[in-house]
């Protein structure tokens, strides 16, 4: 089954963007994903193609309005869950990332200018969702985040399917330090239990690792468990 995303941008000439590259791009070529971009313009109903208006009350900015919105999705007609990016949302996550790759797709609705009618979010049950604790000029860079890390968790899409498993998050720890040749760079060796050859030695190091990277970086991980 191809799992399949729809986004609603004013920009869609991001898309794919970077997800036409690499891993998310041979992907996207072999069919294990589609995307349709819906540009929220083409369901203005003026000759200027307006998707934004003044906010009530006043303020600087102005906001997406909630009718050229809602034709745009209706229109759309992409799969659920329909997120909105939004700085105000749950904070993406690994977890939400998995849920949503186990799906059968996923509209992005990319917000610009101050945000989005309140209106459309109840009347189209969007979710709301934040990339993290910054402001991004727009949602399309957001979606592009979300994507990607979707993406790489569909069947068949990264090369080696075990290196999801011991990967930062999937198991509420941070990934251990990686190494490769030289063994010896700038006067600094490669920790020995890695080049011991001794299997179990080596998961003992790099589980003892991890939990000292997350204790000192990511102490908010362990507590949640
Ligand atoms: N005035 C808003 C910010 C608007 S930024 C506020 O203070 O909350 C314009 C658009 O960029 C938003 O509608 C949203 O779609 C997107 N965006 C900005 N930061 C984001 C973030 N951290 N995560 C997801 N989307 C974000």
């Amino acid at each position: 089954m191809t799992f399949a995303a729809t986004v609603l941008t004013i920009y869609p000439a991001m898309f794919p963007g970077p997800l036409g590259l690499a891993l998310a791009g041979r992907a996207l070529a072999e069919g294990r994903w589609s995307l349709a971009t819906v540009d929220i313009r083409d369901h203005a109903e003026d000759r200027h193609r307006s998707v934004d208006d003044t906010p009530a009350g006043g303020g600087p900015g102005m906001v997406m309005r909630a009718d050229v919105l809602a034709r745009a999705i209706d229109a759309a007609d992409g799969a659920l869950p329909r997120l909105l990016m939004s700085p105000r949302g749950h904070r993406f996550d690994q977890a939400f990332a998995c849920e949503l790759a186990e799906g059968p797709g996923v509209t992005l609705v990319c917000g610009r200018f101050e945000g989005v009618d309140e209106r459309i979010i109840a009347r189209r049950d969007l979710v709301e969702v934040s990339v993290g604790d910054y402001v991004l000029s727009g949602g399309e860079v957001a979606a592009l985040a979300v994507l990607d890390a979707v993406v790489r968790l569909l069947p068949g899409v990264m090369g080696n399917a075990a290196s999801a498993g011991e990967e930062s998050f999937t198991d509420g720890l941070l990934e251990h330090p990686q190494y490769t040749r030289p063994a010896v760079w700038e006067g600094l060796a490669i920790p020995h239990p890695l080049t011991s050859g001794d299997h179990a030695r080596i998961a003992a190091w790099r589980r003892t690792e991890r939990e000292r990277l997350t204790k000192a970086r990511r102490p908010d991980l362990i507590g949640d468990r």
